[in-house]
């Protein structure tokens, strides 16, 4: 039987795009706290991509079994920083190794920067941060907004629709370019 259908294939949004990108890159991530992961966009074009993890060439979080000694997380010592890079530092990085400027450009994370990584944004010249997850809050928020009341850079929080979620889903569930009979 043929399936009658008038509706265009559904697409998902360069906002849903370019964050499915990041919870990919998340996939990657080797810190016990959480994973987080970034795409930096310009024009439409991934100029880096980054996830938390240790720095390059340092045993991971999650090889080791531990963030720290006695410490199951990089965010759970409220003296100790985190040993992992965060996933803006490393897709800022990654840019730097490659000699790729971030100049005027997008960073989609699935998590809200926190403050360092923040500045690390304003100051690779990123202009905009697309995020799932916030994650400011009280007097780290009161630090980003007055980097945001100066016009330094702009925040969105985004959501991924169901039906796109669903779609992905099915993509990576089953293989993707099977000719439809
Ligand atoms: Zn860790
Ligand atoms: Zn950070």
């Amino acid at each position: 039987m043929e399936i009658q259908n008038d509706q265009p294939p559904l697409r998902p949004s360069w906002d849903e795009y370019f964050l499915m990108l990041a919870k990919l890159a998340a996939t990657r991530s080797t810190c016990l706290a959480f994973p987080v992961g970034a795409v930096i966009v310009k024009d439409r074009q991934i100029v880096a991509t980054g996830y938390n993890g240790s720095p390059s060439g340092s045993v991971h979080c999650t090889t080791q079994g531990y963030c720290y000694p006695g410490l199951s997380s990089c965010d759970a010592s409220s003296s100790l920083p985190s040993r992992a890079v965060h996933a803006e530092a490393n897709a800022i990085a990654q840019a730097a190794k490659h000699g790729i400027s971030c100049a005027g450009s997008s960073i989609y994370v699935t998590l809200e920067p926190c403050v360092s990584c923040l500045k690390l944004v304003i100051s690779a010249g990123i202009k905009e941060v697309y995020y799932e997850t916030t994650f400011n809050k009280g007097e780290k928020a009161m630090v980003r907004d007055l980097f945001v009341s100066e016009d330094l850079v702009k925040l969105k929080q985004i959501h991924l629709s169901e039906a796109i979620t669903q779609k992905a889903a099915n993509f990576l569930l089953k293989p993707t370019s099977i000719p439809q009979v």
